[in-house]
């Protein structure tokens, strides 16, 4: 393997680690509010065309949060799984 493809392999595994899953409106919102994504801040994201996702690492599972335009979430659909949360 030459240095080129050494970095190359390293970048992808880098951002292959991890997927996306949307967080449903009738889910309990991000913020710890105890309140529903739809009645806590999914109208306000919603103005601003943006949603709350959770980051997922592949090798440890560890979820954390972000908010998202929904420009970046249709540019990278490839990377979100969906929600196995029944609501
Ligand atoms: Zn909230």
């Amino acid at each position: 393997m030459n240095f080129l493809d050494a970095v190359l392999s390293l970048f992808r595994s880098d951002t292959e680690d991890f997927y996306y899953v949307k967080i449903e409106r009738n889910e309990k919102c991000y913020c710890n509010s105890g309140k529903k994504y739809k009645s806590c801040h999914y109208p306000k994201h919603y103005q601003s065309s943006k949603r709350a996702v959770r980051k997922i690492s592949e090798s440890t599972g560890e979820e954390t949060f972000q908010v998202l335009s929904v420009k970046k979430i249709r540019k990278n659909h490839e990377l979100f799984k969906p929600s196995v949360i029944q609501s």
